[in-house]
């Protein structure tokens, strides 16, 4: 297979629209990294729920496997999903630089397209069995605060990276659109696994434009049917749209279990075990479901 490498459509990118994109992973990185402390700090002076578990118990894992996913997806593909917008604008591809709209337009088109999309991913990772066997992990943790806002498994990082940049591609998503949606997306999904506490009326009129604390908290409970709802990431429109919001959990925000039936034992939250756990059954699930 003649791969490009990894630098290749970046150099490119970078000749071709005069941007430079060298700075880029430092750039996410630092961002990243200011995002985290301040939501890390944030659970700490107010938290939602009592902690199951001490962050030393979850944290080291969680976060290792983020060092593992980005070191794994600057490897093995080819370019970023910015570069390969910048990419897609010069050469022309897609619906977006096919018809004539105002650049604002086509960013904010853009922005909202890819955000449905990733809401449709998660409903689709949510429905089909091998696709829950890889989501499934994200769940898995026991507790939810910031760290489970990155906690992916390898797999479904890259196959949802391949997914956007074929989107990318389709849509004609602008550059700035997609580094716009990146960046949005990642400070969401920190803040809205947060175990933060906010005031229940400034969160009823905050979730009618994002995706809060509370809100998701409810698509990590063990109750199946809360489990499959509020599926949305940074708009929460899609779900009330399309019928899957869920207001609340039924057993309340503290006395709620947060995780799934299988791998609730503490040393599934071990990063060897998470990387297995699509692979495995839970014996100790296996055995409560044949009880009842
Ligand atoms: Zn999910």
């Amino acid at each position: 297979m003649n791969r490009v490498k990894p630098s290749n459509i970046d150099e490119k990118a970078t000749a071709m629209t005069g941007h430079d994109m060298s700075n880029e992973p430092l750039i996410r990185f630092a961002f990243f990294a200011g995002v985290f402390v301040v939501i890390a700090a944030w659970e700490a002076m107010a938290p939602r729920r009592d902690r199951q578990f001490p962050r030393r118990a979850r944290w080291p894992a969680n976060l290792g496997i983020v060092a593992l996913n980005t070191a794994l997806v600057r490897l093995l593909l080819p370019t970023t999903a910015v570069a390969f917008a910048l990419l897609g604008e010069q050469r022309g591809w897609g619906l977006l630089n096919t018809v004539d709209l105002p650049r604002w337009a086509a960013v904010i088109l853009a922005v909202l397209a890819l955000d449905l999309a990733i809401y449709l991913q998660h409903v689709v990772f949510h429905a089909v069995p091998v696709l829950w066997r890889l989501h499934r992990m994200h769940h898995a943790d026991l507790d939810i605060d910031v760290t489970t806002g990155a906690r992916f498994h390898t797999i479904e990082i890259l196959a949802s990276m391949v997914l956007k940049l074929a989107g990318i591609a389709a849509l004609g998503a602008p550059a700035i659109a997609v580094l716009a949606f990146e960046i949005l997306l990642n400070a969401t999904s920190m803040f809205n696994h947060a175990n933060i506490r906010l005031p229940a009326g400034f969160d009823r009129v905050l979730r009618w434009l994002v995706v809060t604390p509370d809100m998701h908290r409810v698509h990590h409970s063990i109750v199946r049917q809360e489990t499959n709802s509020n599926f949305g990431f940074n708009l929460p429109w899609w779900d009330r749209l399309l019928g899957t919001y869920r207001a609340q959990p039924a057993a309340g925000h503290k006395a709620m279990t947060i995780g799934i039936e299988q791998f609730r034992s503490p040393g599934e939250q071990r990063l060897d075990r998470m990387l297995t756990q699509p692979f495995r059954n839970d014996a100790a699930a296996t055995n409560r479901s044949a009880l009842t």
